[in-house]
């Protein structure tokens, strides 16, 4: 079967295939933390507080020629329906790896030797598509904590949902849907930091939800940009 692209379809939400859900970023939220941010879209609320960077006070990741980046993804217990058991479990240490590798492309670690960055995001409110508005607001916060980087990385999902690829999938379409494809880009340069992809899609599909992700990707990058424009004028 060819799969085609064109869709007047409206999802359960009203949105179009191609449309995000609305999104919010603001720079600069924490006093305490070096870097910060807040970032709703949808339903979802993350905290994002970054650290550093600061002498690494954990010898075994002191790296001698460069700084490192730690990131911990954390899941309020009030976050989801169903109340989340408090602490890591194996979802929240995978998406802490594979944040930090999605970021640490970003960033030039290598002015740092010896020291650490810090990521803590905070779930606060879940609705489908954490992991990426997560990386999405912890690169805000990494540059609203002056950190050398060579772009702003932001991620998006895009996913099959009743036999369409959709973008930016809610819990509902995460959940029930066929296929989630959740990718992060650097914008300038098109890198893909993070491609992960669940479900059942043909090759032509994935490309398909590939695309599309990537497309909703640079629409939330002008909004990250937007976000730091805003924190930087206060000041
Ligand atoms: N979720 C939940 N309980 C959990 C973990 C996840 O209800 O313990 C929900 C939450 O809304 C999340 C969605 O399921 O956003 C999809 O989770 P997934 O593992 O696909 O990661 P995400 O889409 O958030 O990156």
């Amino acid at each position: 079967m060819i799969f085609i692209l064109t869709n007047d379809k409206k999802r359960d939400d009203g949105r179009a295939f191609d449309e995000i859900r609305p999104l919010k970023i603001e720079a600069g939220v924490l006093e305490r933390a070096d870097g910060s941010a807040y970032l709703e879209v949808g339903g979802n609320k993350i905290l994002v507080a970054v650290y550093g960077p600061r002498e690494s006070y954990i010898r075994r990741l002191l790296r001698p020629n460069t700084g490192v980046i730690r990131c911990r993804y954390n899941m309020a217990p009030f976050s989801v329906d169903d109340r989340k058991r408090p602490g890591p479990d194996r979802r929240s240490i995978e998406i802490s790896k594979i944040t930090a590798e999605a970021l640490r492309p970003s960033l030039m670690l290598e002015s740092f030797p010896r020291s650490m960055v810090d990521v803590f995001i905070e779930v606060i409110e879940a609705e489908g598509g954490t992991r990426c508005a997560g990386i999405t607001a912890a690169s805000v916060a990494l540059a609203d904590a002056g950190i050398p980087m060579k772009d702003i990385v932001v991620g998006c999902a895009a996913g099959k949902f009743d036999d369409q690829i959709v973008l930016d999938l809610s819990e509902k379409e995460d959940k029930e849907g066929q296929a989630d494809v959740p990718v992060a880009i650097m914008p300038r340069t098109g890198d893909v930091t993070l491609l992960q992809s669940d479900g059942d899609l043909t090759e032509e599909e994935f490309e398909q939800a590939l695309d599309l992700a990537i497309e909703g990707c640079k629409k939330i990058s002008e909004v990250q940009k937007e976000a730091l424009k805003v924190r930087y004028s206060k000041e």
